[in-house]
Formats: C-alpha cells, structure tokens, sequence
C-alpha cells in the first residue's frame, strides 16, 4: 500500500509540477516574443528574418506549453450540456479554411444526437488534433477525403476493465479519412505521449485527445489499414467518472 501511495503522490507531482512550470513559462515567453516583434521595426531585411525566427520559434514554444497545462491539470472538468454537431461545425471550418484546404469533406450526422455534458474548448482542441493528423496524412489533397461521422446507439455498453460495471457509452463520433493509415508498428503506442512519424511532430496530439476524451468519461479507439484510417470516440451522455486509458 504504501508504495502504491507514494507512486500515485510522485506522479500527481509531476504532473502538477507541469501545469505551474506551463503557466510560468508562459509570461517571459510573451515577452521575448513582444521585444522580438518590436525590434523587427527597426531592422534591416537580413536580421528580420532572424527576429521572424524568434518569433515563430516561440509560437512553437507557446503550442507546446499550452498542451503541457491540459497534461498537468487533473481538476475535474467543468462541464455543460454540449452540442456536438455545432463543435463539429467549427472544426470544420477552421480546418477547411487552413491547414486542410483542398481536402473534401462528407459529413454524415446523426440528428437524433443528444447533448454530451463536456467542455467545449477541450473538445474542439481533441477533434481538431484528430482532423489535423488526418488531413496531414493525407498526400493528395485533390483526392484527399475527411469524413465525419456521429450515431446515437443507446444499446452501446462498455465493461470497465477490473470491475463489474459497466457504462453506456451511445454517442459515437468518428473521424475517417483515406490516407495511407498508421503504420502496423506504431498501432499499439499511438496513444502515448512523443509517439510520432513526423519530422517536427510532437506526438502529443493523440496523448492529448486519450486525456480530453477520458476526461469526458469516454473512450478513444482507431482502426486502419491502407487508404483507410477511423478514430472512433464514444462518449456517455450522462456525467460519468473517467474510465482511464484506452486499451
Ligand atoms: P504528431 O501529429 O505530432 O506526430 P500525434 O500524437 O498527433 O503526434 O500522432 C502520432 C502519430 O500517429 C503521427 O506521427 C502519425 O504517424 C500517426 N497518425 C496519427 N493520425 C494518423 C492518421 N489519421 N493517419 C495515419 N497516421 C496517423
Ligand atoms: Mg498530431
């Protein structure tokens, strides 16, 4: 028991040394990043350049930092009743309109969808993540294709792992899109934390949205094989306690 204790206690320290670290590196960041725009005024070409550099240098910081905070802060979310149709709305846009131009999109909702009790932030940051690594995966923008899709299956119930319970879990939300799919060695670790294939990658993304949904008292799953890759999230519609990591 007591080694139990105290491993828990450690890992509620580390993960809460990295929110406070997150929130304090936050400030001198924006400085550096606030005298570096304001130098830029009176350069020359050739050292505005390397002002620009600072300055998207610490944009990549600042991303990182951000996503560092969500890791760290084990508070209970704050949640409310949540339509999730409408966070998918925006998560297209903003996709469609960036990183994801060209991309076609097909969506496929479910209108009998009830509100999920969530946080709206998070989970646009979580169907994003999923939305951005599908469109960054995809080769051929001309023939590049995201599909969204939502079910309600009130009958969907899940056993919690070590226990007699089980939880519905009737929202599904799914991501699919057609590009090459994740590589068979990396299936089992595609959750974990700097996990990635890409070259400035952080392989955060994927840790990131395992927490988000967990948080939400859901599970996260993938299924892919070539030309063919879906991320299947369920969620309950009524507040539940976390069900832990995807297995
Ligand atoms: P990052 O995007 O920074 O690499 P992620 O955690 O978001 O980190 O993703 C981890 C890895 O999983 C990616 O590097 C990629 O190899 C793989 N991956 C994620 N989504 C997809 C997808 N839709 N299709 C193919 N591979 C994917
Ligand atoms: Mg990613």
């Amino acid at each position: 028991i007591e080694r139990q204790l105290t491993h828990r206690a450690a890992a509620r320290s580390v993960s809460g040394m990295a929110a406070v670290l997150a929130h304090e590196i936050k400030n001198p960041l924006s400085g550096i990043r606030g005298a570096a725009q304001l130098l830029e005024q009176n350069l020359s070409d050739a050292d505005r350049a390397l002002s620009q550099l600072i300055c998207a240098e610490t944009d990549r910081i600042r991303k990182l930092v951000d996503r560092m905070e969500v890791f760290g802060d084990e508070r209970p979310l704050v949640k409310e009743p949540i339509n999730i149709h409408d966070v998918l709305d925006h998560v297209r846009r903003l996709s469609e309109n960036g990183f994801a131009k060209g991309i076609t999109f097909v969506e496929d909702y479910d209108p009998s969808l009830p509100p999920v009790p969530g946080k709206r932030d998070t989970l646009i940051q979580a169907l994003l993540n999923l939305v951005k690594n599908a469109a960054e995966a995809i080769r051929d923008r001309e023939h590049g294709r995201i599909s969204i899709q939502t079910a309600y299956r009130p009958g969907v119930r899940l056993s919690v792992p070590g226990t007699e319970t089980r939880v519905a879990l009737p929202l599904m939300i799914q991501i699919e899109d057609n590009g090459p799919g994740v590589p068979e060695y990396l299936r089992p670790h595609l959750f974990d934390p700097f996990v990635t294939t890409k070259p400035q990658g952080t392989g955060l993304g994927l840790a990131l949205v395992a927490k988000i949904i967990g948080d939400h008292g859901g599970v996260i799953e993938c299924d892919s094989e070539p030309n063919r890759t879906i991320f299947r999230i369920l969620l309950p519609t009524h507040d539940q306690p976390r069900l832990g990591k995807p297995g």
